[in-house]
């Protein structure tokens, strides 16, 4: 017998009606005909059955820090400012409370997998990436958490940080991160993503990386990202985060290096709702839009991904942690409202993410772990438009959600009775 049988649900991928049987964490049966009983049931009530969300590209130290550290100019310079001052009184209590918050919203919202950049650097030293290691243990049970080692003040002109990194890799750190821009030039850049890839080399990880956050068209170090990621044969295990500039190159240069882009199979992450209030903020009209070319992206072939990266903090004032919001705020800043576009981007939190991740057994199929959102929606278009209640989120097979809505009218019905 299985352990639990969801009925009356529709595939995610092909539209029809869909039972799925789970038995010891793991998808057993995905039929169109009823299954025998199971040991438990549950109703989707005609809504679908999707695998679970990844949240591709957060900071779990910083969620929630809003009260009083209002962001006036609303430029990543600023917010970056402000948080070097906030950091020295970060600990390790504060930070769990605040990332199991978050957490909590994640979970709820059908997330089980999320990758945080921890800020290892001259001001925060390893007590951040202490704060995170210690929430990560404390929701294992819960969500899959992965944690690049992210140097946001700079290598190249901040050597203490390069030592920094080599620790925090040797504490457990799971990737490489990185940001090139933040250096003085582009020769800086080049010699950051060097350091990147030694450390990457020597502990066999892979690396994601903040790529040109900002709208200034002389940043592309992407490119330079690229490259070296051929030389060294990392395809396939590089992420870059943001590619916020090159909304701000000429079309000449963005085809050169997406064409780069293609050739290392880097994965984009665009983190749209950030990025759209933070970069543009010095322009006048015409302002660059200031997120990644995502459909051209796309049209070559690049797996482009969505993330939120900041919720309620100095960097960003809004977010919920929910992925379908992130989906739906990137389809908007990046033009796609065609069928096959809607599609893309209802798929950037979950199969182009478990590409980035990377996790193989993922979807609703017989053998993969049971990690399943049950959605009060019948389409891609229509999950978009409602970000509707997760109904169920069930992780391994385990039910660790449970979620309804019901609004009740009141002086309004009168009027068709
Ligand atoms: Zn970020």
């Amino acid at each position: 017998m299985m352990d639990l049988v969801i009925r009356n649900g529709l595939s995610d991928t092909t539209g029809e009606t869909i039972e799925v049987g789970i038995k010891n964490g793991l998808i057993e049966a995905v039929s169109s005909t009823p299954l025998p009983p199971g040991a438990r049931e549950i109703d989707a009530e005609g809504g679908m059955i999707s695998p679970a969300f990844f949240e591709a590209h957060f900071h779990l130290e910083n969620a929630y820090l809003w009260d009083g550290l209002i962001n006036q100019s609303g430029t990543l310079l600023e917010a970056i400012e402000i948080y070097a001052e906030v950091k020295h009184d970060l600990t390790t209590a504060d930070i769990v409370q605040r990332a199991g918050r978050v957490i909590q919203a994640a979970v709820a919202n059908g997330t089980l997998w999320l990758r945080s950049h921890v800020d290892i650097d001259h001001i925060a030293k390893l007590t951040i990436l202490n704060g995170v290691a210690a929430a990560r243990e404390q929701y294992r049970d819960l969500i899959d958490i992965q944690l690049v080692a992210f140097p946001q003040l700079g290598m190249a002109r901040n050597p203490e940080a390069v030592d920094m990194m080599w620790q925090a890799l040797e504490k457990g750190c799971d990737l490489v991160g990185g940001m090139p821009h933040g250096e003085k030039n582009m020769a800086d850049a080049a010699r950051h993503i060097e350091l990147a890839f030694e450390m990457a080399e020597k502990f066999d990880v892979d690396i994601d990386m903040h790529i040109d956050e900002t709208d200034d068209p002389y940043w592309h170090s992407l490119e330079l990202l690229a490259e070296k990621t051929i030389e060294s044969g990392w395809q396939g295990r590089v992420t870059a985060g943001h590619c916020c500039s090159m909304s701000a190159w000429d079309d000449a240069m963005a085809a050169r290096i997406i064409e780069k882009v293609k050739q290392a199979d880097i994965h984009v992450v665009t983190n749209a709702p950030i990025n759209l209030m933070l970069e543009g903020r010095n322009h006048h009209h015409p302002k660059p839009r200031g997120i990644a070319r995502v459909v051209e992206l796309l049209q070559a072939g690049v797996n482009v991904v969505c993330g939120q990266d900041d919720v309620q903090n100095m960097f960003y004032p809004y977010g919920q942690m929910d992925p379908l919001e992130v989906a739906m705020i990137t389809a908007h800043a990046a033009h796609m409202g065609a069928p096959e576009e809607i599609q893309a981007a209802f798929d950037m939190p979950r199969y182009h993410a478990a590409r980035l991740w990377p996790l193989e057994k993922y979807g609703v199929k017989v053998g993969a772990e049971a990690n399943l959102v049950v959605l009060d929606a019948k389409s891609p278009v229509e999950a978009l438009r409602r970000r509707p209640v997760r109904r169920y989120v069930l992780r391994k097979g385990i039910i660790v959600v449970e979620s309804q809505t019901q609004t009740t009218w009141h002086q309004g019905a009168a009027l068709w009775k």
